[in-house]
C-alpha cells in the first residue's frame, strides 16, 4: 500500500511541477487512484476473458474450453499426490504413458501411443527420433508455417534432420517420392495443411499409396495430422476432417496430433502407432524434456473417457459443442442481449443490432470452413459524430472485470455469441462498462 500511495503522489507531483494542473488532486481522488493502482498490480496476470472473436479454438486466448469433468480432474490431481508413475498393482515405479496409453489405442486404432506437451513437440521428438543426421522427403506443398514460428522446415533443422523437398508446391507425384528416397532416408513426412488450401492444378498421393512404397522401401511414414479429430466429424454436420483412426488404417507408421485443437483437451500432443517406434520414441532422451505434467494427464483422461460414449461427446464436450451449437439457439441469445448491450452503451453514438458472423473453427483446423453464426453489431449510428472511438469502445469491453475480446470489422465491435456459454455472468457486468474518459483515451489509441 506504502509503495502505491508513494507512486500515486510521484505522478502528480511529477504533472504539477510539469505545470500540469489538469489532474484532480483532492483527498477522495487521490485515494481512488491509490485504490485502482493497488486492484491493478494484485490482480492475476493470467484472467479468464469471454472470447467472442468468432474463432473457437484461439491460440491467443487458450484455445480448447476444457469440460468440466477435466477441471475436476485436474483439481484431484493437484490437491493429492497421485499415482502418475507408479504401478500400484506392483508396487513399482511406473509410466506415465500408461493413464491415456488404452484409450488413445481404442479411439485410433494405434498399437501404441505417447504423449507429450504440444503437437510442435511431438513433431519434433519424431523426427529427432527416426531419422537424426537423415533425410526426411516431404512434400513441396506440405511445408507449413502455423502460427507462432511452427515451420516445418526449422522444426526439421533442429531436430537434426535434413529436409529433402519433393514434387512441387502445386503437384506431387508418388514418382517423386520413390526417386526421394534412398540410403540416407530416415522417414518419409506427410504433414496436413492445416491453415491453408491449395485449389486449382493439383495432385498429391494418398497416404494409402505412400505407405505401400514407404514399406516396400523399409522406411517409417509419419503423418503430421495437426488438429486430427478423434471422431468422424461428418455425423456432426462439419465438413471431414482426417482422423489419427483413418491414417493408421491407411498405413501410416506414427501419427502425430494436438489434443487442444478439435480434439477439445488440455495442450498436449501425441503420437500413435507402431509399438516397435513408439518404444524407440519413448527411450529418446528429449521424451524426458517434453513430457506433460500431472495436470494435463489428469484433464486429458477425463476428456479421452468422454469420447467412450460417440451418442453424448458432441453434447458434453464444449469444442464439439460450440461447433455445432444451432444457429436458431445463438440468434435467440443474440435476441435477448441486444438491448441490454445497447443500454450500456447509451450516449456513445454507437448503435447496437442482431448481426449475421461467421465463426471459424481456428488453430488451423477446418482452414476453409465458414459457420454461420449470429452476435451482435456496434457500430456509430450515423446520426452525430460518436463520442468514441470504435477501439476505444472495444478497449472498454476489454476493461471489464471479465475481459470480453470482439472483433472489430469495417468501424463495427462485433461480438459472435456462438461461443459465450455464461449468459448471466456477461449481463452482470454490463452496467460497469466505462466509456467516461472517452476523450482522454481517444488521444492515446
Ligand atoms: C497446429 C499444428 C502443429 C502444432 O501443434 P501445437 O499443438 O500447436 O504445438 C503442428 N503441425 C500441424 C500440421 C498443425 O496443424
Amino acid at each position: 500500500m506504502t509503495d502505491a500511495i508513494r507512486q500515486v503522489l510521484t505522478e502528480v507531483r511529477g504533472a504539477l511541477l510539469a505545470n500540469d494542473h489538469q489532474d484532480d488532486i483532492s483527498e477522495p481522488r487521490l485515494m481512488e487512484r491509490v485504490r485502482e493502482r493497488i486492484d491493478r498490480d494484485t490482480r492475476p496476470s493470467l484472467r479468464p476473458v469471454f472470447n467472442l472473436t468468432g474463432t473457437i479454438l484461439h491460440t491467443n486466448l487458450g484455445r480448447a474450453p476444457l469440460p468440466a469433468e477435466a477441471a475436476e480432474a485436474i483439481a484431484a490431481a493437484a490437491l493429492r499426490p497421485s499415482n502418475l508413475e507408479f504401478d500400484l498393482q506392483r508396487g513399482e515405479r511406473g509410466d506415465r504413458d500408461v493413464h491415456v496409453e488404452a484409450a488413445l489405442c481404442r479411439l485410433t486404432g494405434a498399437e501404441a501411443a505417447t504423449v507429450v506437451n504440444n503437437n510442435a513437440a511431438a513433431v519434433l521428438l519424431v523426427l529427432n527420433t527416426l531419422a537424426l543426421r537423415k533425410e526426411v522427403p516431404t512434400s513441396r506443398g506440405e511445408l507449413i508455417e502455423i502460427g507462432g514460428a511452427f515451420r516445418m522446415p526449422d522444426i526439421m533443422a533442429r531436430a537434426g534432420c535434413r529436409l529433402r523437398e519433393v514434387g512441387t508446391t502445386n503437384r506431387v507425384h508418388l514418382h517423386d517420392y520413390a526417386d526421394a528416397i534412398g540410403a540416407r532416408t530416415g522417414l518419409v513426412m506427410k504433414v496436413h495443411t492445416s491453415n491453408y488450401a491449395i485449389v486449382g492444378f493439383t495432385s498429391s498421393v494418398g497416404e494409402g499409396e505412400l505407405a505401400a512404397l514407404c514399406h516396400e522401401r523399409g522406411v517409417p511414414l509419419a503423418v503430421d495430422l495437426g488438429s486430427g479429430s478423434l471422431i468422424d466429424l461428418r455425423p456432426l454436420g462439419l465438413p471431414h476432417e482426417p482422423t489419427p483412426a483413418e491414417s493408421i488404417r491407411n498405413g501410416a507408421d506414427l501419427v502425430t496430433f494436438s489434443g487442444d485443437k478439435l480434439l477439445g483437451g488440455p495442450q498436449s500432443g501425441f503420437i500413435v502407432g507402431r509399438r516397435d517406434l513408439v518404444a524407440q520414441v519413448r527411450r529418446n532422451p528429449l521424451k524426458r524434456a517434453l513430457r506433460v505434467d500431472k495436470l494435463t494427464i489428469a484433464a486429458l483422461t477425463a476428456v479421452l473417457s468422454l469420447y467412450q460414449d460417440p451418442d453424448t461427446v458432441a453434447q458434453r464436450l464444449p469444442v464439439l459443442r460450440l461447433l455445432t451449437r444451432p444457429l436458431t439457439d445463438i440468434h435467440a441469445v443474440a435476441e435477448r442481449l441486444a438491448g441490454q448491450i445497447a443500454a450500456a452503451v447509451q450516449g456513445t453514438g454507437f448503435s447496437v443490432r442482431v448481426a449475421e458472423c461467421v465463426s471459424e473453427t481456428g488453430s488451423g483446423a477446418l482452414p476453409t470452413c465458414e459457420l454461420a453464426s449470429a452476435g451482435v453489431a456496434l457500430a456509430p449510428d450515423g446520426k452525430r459524430r460518436p463520442r468514441v472511438t470504435v477501439n476505444t469502445l472495444a478497449a472498454a469491453f476489454r476493461a471489464l472485470p471479465i475481459p470480453v475480446v470482439g472483433r472489430i470489422r469495417n468501424d463495427e465491435l462485433v461480438l459472435d455469441l456462438r461461443t459465450l456459454d455464461d449468459e448471466a455472468g456477461f449481463v452482470a457486468q454490463l452496467p460497469q462498462l466505462r466509456l467516461a474518459n472517452s476523450k482522454a483515451s481517444d488521444h492515446a489509441g
